[in-house]
């Protein structure tokens, strides 16, 4: 995405950006520092998996895979004021207190926020040595953004019309496309106008990511997320169906939403890529591949297409030597599909295996460019235990847990205090028969069951601890920053 890094570098302070990369170096050198971008789309589970992070570097919890930690290296954790005085606070204390104190999931992502967390370790070697480790939440709709950069007003134009017109996404478009059609882009400008499809545009992009449909791809991100952008004039503006050659007429209608768009880019987009996606170390992005896998297989194929997007992301600026300044620093990135105790254990490998395979190709590219990336399917928090339940002669593998309050299930809905065993399905072997709907050949019916849990109680370490449960992520804290605390 060579045309990224271009217009960065042309309209970025490029003197101001190689003196914050010295600094930041230099302070490095004297305080070592993994900056941590944890982003995924809205619900793929970012708060939870924070939450979950902090709660066991804290207060321990059981992570074999975890070397610094298992092999009882870390002496000591706290939490520290963060650097940057304009970027929000990560809310621990209160997401722990609903998760733990009051079992009920914390409040979502709505924003970008921040956490430092200080790690006094002793290395392999046996000095005492300290890490800083700065968490940074960003929604993932943000990061989806990114590709606009190198794209005209015109391009985004002509791709998001004809994204609208495929299957789920033009029946949910149709009040949008009346707009659309009865708009003359050479017409003069029409501020009421430019507000009222950019409502209907945002409409059906909030349709697209409802969970029946839990389409990914859904530029511009801040008309879903709009954080601080909140009512702000600098979200109306709105695709237009273009003639093919014309030139654009000053004063137009055409003119003035191009405007806007690039406006958005310059402030919006360029600001949170060299801010803060620029200076990440370290990239998580969390994937809830299960309620797409819910929605079928347009679903599937529009989250392989938001995580290939997110892939090149972390390619831009590697190509060229004079781009370097700009590249994005993360030299590892972990996808991982969140809430797999939704899943048997027998389906977490299946549940992998289908990441994988969604982002093969994007990964191939993106180990040219020396980042390494990881796959794996974990819950930072696990709702569920297993159980095996009879039916007939069968024995199906099933999954215990609290349901939570107002979930319902066969006509019955519970409230917040009863175990009900589910058997959720399985996911098919063949990873790519997710892709064509021949994913649920051996269900009764196309979707997988899910119920909504409650978060568990804490359990017993072995050393005589609390925890909370999980499911692989301990592999996931030993990938993302395992090699630092050696
Ligand atoms: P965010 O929008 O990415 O911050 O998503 P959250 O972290 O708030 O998670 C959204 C919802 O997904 C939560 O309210 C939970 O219902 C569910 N969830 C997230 N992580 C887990 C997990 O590890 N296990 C289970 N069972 N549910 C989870």
């Amino acid at each position: 995405m060579p045309p990224v890094t271009t217009t960065i570098a042309r309209l970025a302070d490029q003197a101001a950006l190689a003196a914050r990369a010295l600094v930041e170096y230099g302070q490095h050198l004297l305080q070592p520092t993994v900056r941590l971008g944890i982003t995924g789309l809205s619900r793929a589970g970012k708060t939870v998996f924070i939450t979950a992070l902090v709660h066991g570097l804290l207060r321990g919890g059981r992570f074999p895979l975890f070397g610094a930690y298992a092999d009882g290296r870390i002496a000591n954790v706290r939490l520290a004021p963060q650097p940057d005085d304009n970027v929000p606070r990560f809310d621990y204390e209160n997401h722990i207190r609903a998760l733990v104190d009051e079992r009920r999931w914390p409040d979502s992502t709505r924003q970008i926020s921040e956490l430092r967390v200080i790690i006094d370790y002793q290395s392999g070697s046996g000095a005492e040595r300290t890490l800083t480790l700065d968490i940074v939440d960003y929604p993932g709709e943000w990061l989806l953004d990114l590709p606009l950069l190198g794209m005209s007003y015109e391009r985004w134009s002509a791709e998001s019309v004809r994204r609208s017109r495929e299957t789920p996404r033009a029946a949910l478009a149709a009040n949008w496309h009346r707009d659309l059609a009865a708009t003359d882009p050479m017409a003069p400008t029409d501020e009421n106008r430019a507000i009222a499809s950019a409502k209907l545009f945002t409409e059906y992009l909030r349709a697209c990511r409802d969970d029946r449909f839990a389409m990914s791809v859904l530029p511009p991100g801040r008309f879903l997320m709009p954080g601080d952008l909140e009512g702000s004039p600098a979200l109306t503006f709105a695709p237009l169906e273009l003639p093919e050659d014309a030139v654009r007429p000053p004063d137009s209608h055409w003119a003035m939403m191009a405007r806007r768009y690039e406006a958005y880019k310059d402030y919006v987009v360029k600001p949170f890529f060299v801010e803060h996606f620029q200076r990440l170390d370290r990239q998580i992005v969390l994937v809830d591949a299960l309620a797409a896998f819910n929605a079928g297989h347009h679903a599937v194929r529009d989250l392989q297409a938001a995580l290939t997007d997110i892939l090149d992301c972390f390619q831009i600026g590697r190509r060229t030597l004079l781009s370097t300044l700009f590249r994005p620093r993360a030299d590892r990135v972990l996808f991982a599909a969140t809430k797999a105790d939704h899943l048997h254990h027998s389906n977490h490998d299946r549940l992998e295996a289908i990441l994988q395979t969604m982002v093969q190709g994007a990964t191939e590219r993106a180990k040219f460019s020396g980042a390494q990336i990881d796959v794996i399917a974990l819950a930072a928090v696990r709702a569920t235990q297993e159980a095996m339940v009879g039916q007939g002669v069968e024995s199906l593998p099933s999954i215990l847990g609290r349901a939570a309050a107002g979930e319902t299930s066969g006509g019955r809905v519970f409230d917040g205090e009863t175990d009900v065993v589910v058997f959720p399905g399985d996911l098919p072997t063949d990873p790519g028969a997710i892709f064509e709907n021949r994913a649920a050949a051996g269900n009764t019916d196309a979707a997988l069951r899910f119920l909504r849990f409650r978060p568990p109680a804490l359990e017993k370490t072995d050393a005589g601890g609390a925890a909370l449960p999980h499911i692989r992520f301990d592999r996931a804290l030993q990938f993302i920053i395992g090699d630092r605390l050696q």
